[in-house]
């Protein structure tokens, strides 16, 4: 993405502004008539937009962009459940990787058909979901599907009673936290003692050094 969005890739038309002299023919169409160029490959040669239309069509607000580098944002930037938004940061980047994938598969005179494209940004998007939301179970690996599953997403709610209770007699209890301004950031610890009257009977906080909240936590006990 980094080498698309500054146009580092080694694509007709960019080495045609630095001066080397090609024949251009791009490898993306069936019977190529286009000169390659990033916005062809990518975004508005046949494959490319049939592709995009493909993963457009159902999330809606994200119509046909003419410039790439509009389309990658629009992608990042479009507002949407926060159980969906990771996968349409990177939808774009997906889409982009595959079709650059077979577009040298294809220089190299192997073929790769269409579905296969979506197929492989489908399982992309699909190991996203599976690697980031560990506990979801029955994950569809088709992207409407997957869409439809992230956006429709209900957690679980369990309510329980936590209570605070007096330690038993010639016990006593000693309660713990630390405080953060950042994670990690500036942070202190703190603890109290209280005796089995629920009485303090010591307590002490401490600044500490920068650190993360599991630390500080730590810290504290
Ligand atoms: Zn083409």
């Amino acid at each position: 993405m980094w080498r698309i969005w500054k146009l580092r890739l080694p694509l007709d038309d960019i080495l045609k502004r630095i001066k080397i002299a090609i024949v251009s023919r791009c490898y993306c169409c069936d019977n190529p008539q286009h000169e390659e160029t990033v916005q062809h490959l990518f975004l508005i040669g046949n494959l490319a937009t049939s592709v995009r239309l493909y993963y457009t069509s159902v999330v809606g607000g994200i119509g046909p962009m003419v410039k790439l580098h509009q389309t990658v944002w629009k992608w990042w930037d479009f507002n949407c459940s926060p159980k969906l938004k990771p996968n349409k940061q990177v939808a774009s980047a997906f889409i982009c990787w595959q079709l650059w994938k077979r577009r040298n598969a294809r220089a190299h005179g192997e073929t790769m058909s269409k579905n296969k494209v979506i197929y492989y940004i489908n399982q992309n998007l699909y190991h996203l979901v599976v690697t980031r939301y560990l506990w979801l179970k029955n994950i569809p690996q088709d992207w409407p599907q997957l869409v439809q599953f992230l956006e429709g997403y209900k957690p679980i709610m369990k309510i329980r009673r936590v209570q605070w209770r007096y330690p038993i007699v010639r016990w006593y209890k000693c309660n713990t936290d630390s405080a953060l301004r950042g994670n990690p950031g500036a942070c202190s610890a703190t603890f109290y003692m209280r005796n089995n009257e629920g009485d303090v009977v010591f307590s002490s906080a401490r600044r500490l050094a920068d650190t993360t909240n599991i630390c500080a936590e730590a810290a504290a006990i």
